[in-house]
């Protein structure tokens, strides 16, 4: 599974203390892999991966990342600002009415998000929306249009087989502008695959009906062809928006970065169910989870963004420095905090060399050990307690003691390396943590 894979890669760079050439090379691998079992195309991948290992090189690993976290992170990111470039809702022109014009191949969901998209304006918009399609040669296609329309509540435009596609479109246009509709969303005939005959009639179209949302409908299913498919329809028509349908399907949705890249359009709407409310605006920072393997990623990415917390972090410091008391609440934020960054000996990686090997005799499992009981401790004491420790005698030591399942002699020494801290804060204002360390060992 490929992101286990990419977690375990995570996990072997905890070790390494900067984003090297080797590093980025064996993470670009993986989301390689990823993307290409996504079903993004190939040259997108590669385009895609050189520009993010420049921007990896780069970067700096700050805190406590370390570089595969910060990797994934960037990879992430720039996924998601590349398939939401220039990313907008539909365009509602200051004179009604707004005209949408469907473009797709056959199947690729046209109909059915005309109908969705009906829905959508009017319930969301409040406007008052009619359809027109314009396939002439299967009946059948008018007769689904209609049907769906009336699901969802809009008006659809009598359109007969034996009258050419522009004409219908134009009848149309003009019961809409008689009627003061608001939209007037123009269905169109697909084929299975690109031909001339058909691009020759959605450019006429557009042409007649100056649509102001030109919408390129296609199969998230799709995959590598829908590359091709969004370049042929780029080609014939100035597209406005993609709509990406099917992503309720098992597909990765790796198209989305495909028929981004090749057309430069941005993806307006998903399509997420065969029903009439299936229909969403497009969420590139989810669909980039999807690409890189079904969202494990981004709970990978937000654990790295949540381990430190940043603003117990800081109104530590500021206690300290303002001379405020520091007291067991802030000794257990900082015992937390150690955890948090993937344990005492991850944290030894990230000392520089001088101090490491000064701290390097320490037995950390030892020390994680005494940290987690530390911990325990301090949850065991009452709030007023670790405000005022000072309180804590014998018969509360004895309490807490048992509370924690320690002896009382564990209550003691927490409490004496809490007051060498507290005494450490005072002289250092701020950090410690070395310090701290030693005595943990000692
Ligand atoms: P058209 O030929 O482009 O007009 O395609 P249709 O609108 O007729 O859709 C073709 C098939 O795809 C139909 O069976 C639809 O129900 C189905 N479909 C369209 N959009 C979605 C979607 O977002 N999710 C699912 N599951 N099915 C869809
Ligand atoms: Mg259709």
């Amino acid at each position: 599974n490929l992101s286990d894979r990419l977690s375990r890669l995570v996990k072997t760079m905890r070790g390494q203390a900067r984003i090297t050439e080797t590093n980025v090379a064996d993470m670009m691998r993986e989301v390689r892999m990823a993307l290409l079992e996504a079903d993004v195309a190939l040259p997108v991948v590669r385009d895609f991966i050189a520009r993010v290992k420049e921007k990896a090189l780069g970067q700096e690993v700050v805190g406590s990342l370390n570089p595969g976290q910060v990797l994934v992170s960037i990879v992430h990111k720039e996924l998601a600002r590349t398939m939401g470039e220039g990313q907008q809702e539909l365009h509602f022109p200051a004179n009604p009415p707004m005209v949408i014009l469907m473009a797709g191949l056959q199947g690729a969901g046209k109909t059915t998000t005309t109908a969705k998209l009906t829905r959508w304006l009017i319930e969301k918009k409040k406007k008052k929306v009619l359809t027109v399609s314009t396939d002439v040669y299967r009946p059948a296609a008018m007769d689904q249009l209609r049907t769906v329309t009336a699901q969802a509540g809009g008006e659809c435009f009598p359109a007969r087989p034996d009258q050419k596609p522009v004409d219908i479109a134009l009848a149309a246009l003009d019961q809409c502008r008689r009627q003061y509709f608001d939209v007037l969303i123009v269905d169109t005939a697909g084929r299975l695959a690109i031909d001339e005959a058909l691009m020759a009639e959605i450019r006429d179209l557009h042409a007649a009906v100056r649509p102001t949302e030109t919408l390129f409908v296609v199969d998230a299913m799709q995959g590598q062809d829908a590359m091709n498919t969004a370049r042929a329809f780029k080609d014939v028509l100035p597209l406005t928006g993609i709509v990406l349908t099917k992503l309720d399907g098992d597909s990765r949705g790796g198209a989305a970065l495909s028929v981004q890249q090749v057309t430069q359009t941005p993806i307006k709407f998903a399509g997420v169910s065969e029903k009439i409310d299936g229909l969403e605006a497009f969420d590139p920072d989810r669909h980039a989870g999807r690409v890189l393997g079904m969202g494990d990623i981004v709970s990978l990415v937000e654990s790295v963004q949540q381990n430190v917390d940043v603003a117990a972090a800081q109104k530590l410091a500021a206690k300290v420095k303002s001379g405020e008391s520091f007291d067991l609440n802030d000794f257990l934020s900082q015992l937390g905090q150690m955890k948090n960054m993937g344990g005492l000996s991850s944290l030894m990686d990230k000392l520089p060399a001088q101090l490491a090997s000064k701290a390097g005799n320490l037995d950390m499992d030892k020390a994680e050990r005494d940290v987690r009981r530390m911990e325990a401790v301090i949850l065991s004491m009452t709030p007023l307690e670790r405000t005022k420790p000072d309180l804590i005698k014998a018969s509360r030591k004895r309490r807490i003691a048992a509370g924690a399942g320690v002896h009382v002699q564990e209550v003691n020494k927490l409490l004496k390396q809490f007051e060498q801290m507290r005494d450490m804060m005072k002289k250092m204002k701020g950090g410690g943590m070395m310090k701290m360390l030693k005595r943990m060992g000692g």
